[in-house]
């Protein structure tokens, strides 16, 4: 696939990125449709940053049922992990945002707030693939990878999907590459070499691991 990475292929992918890159910023700051099966699927959820400032009061109220739950050194763990993670996104979404304000000769600061620097950088990459800017493209696809990693990381603290580990004992009958599994076991192995993603389902991977030990 690399070999036809020119011209209007190359744009094509841009703009599959920016497909993804809006599927994943628009499910953090508006509302959307868990696209597979499971409990949560097919009504419409709140926007997963409002969904972590929700989870973190929630876990402070449950810890002071006193009179003292705004101390914040009775704050719990829970509490911070879903803040420090919107301070992060918030973050890196400012310095990809910062380094599309430089590109475009913007003088426009990055917003502090997570809701309008996704918004912000969102809107800069549309403007970006729109305009058919090539030298912006390497950076449409470092928004992509980030995008994608913060929605990864929101869905398992949230709980809509959990961790993954990778298998230390046995690796792909097909290419040899790694296989992982979620952590608590519920899903099919997979082969995480994007070139094989070999898919081993779950009734058959007890065995796999049995003749691989
Ligand atoms: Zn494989």
């Amino acid at each position: 696939m690399a070999k036809r990475l020119e011209g209007s292929g190359l744009m094509s992918l841009t703009y599959a990125s920016l497909v993804r890159i809006e599927a994943f910023i628009g499910s953090l700051v508006s509302e959307w449709i868990e696209p597979h099966e499971g409990s949560r699927g097919g009504a419409p959820q709140k926007p997963l940053i409002a969904q972590l400032y929700e989870y973190s009061m929630t876990m402070t109220s449950k810890a002071g049922s006193g009179h003292s739950t705004n101390k914040p050194e009775s704050r719990p763990p829970g509490n911070q992990i879903a803040m420090y993670l919107v301070d992060q996104i918030t973050e890196e979404a400012r310095e990809l945002y910062e380094r599309f304000s430089v590109a475009f000769n913007d003088n426009v600061r990055a917003s502090s707030i997570a809701w309008y620097v996704l918004a912000d950088l969102l809107h800069y990459c549309r403007q970006a693939v729109n305009g058919d800017i090539v030298s912006l493209y390497p950076l449409i696809r470092d928004v992509e990878h980030a995008s994608a990693q913060w929605v990864k990381q929101v869905r398992i603290l949230l709980k809509y999907d959990v961790r993954e580990i990778i298998l230390g004992e046995v690796s792909c009958h097909v290419c040899g590459g790694k296989l992982a599994v979620a952590e608590d076991a519920s899903t099919d192995v997979r082969c995480i070499d994007s070139s094989c993603a070999e898919v081993y389902p779950r009734s058959q991977w007890v065995q796999m691991l049995a003749d691989g030990a």
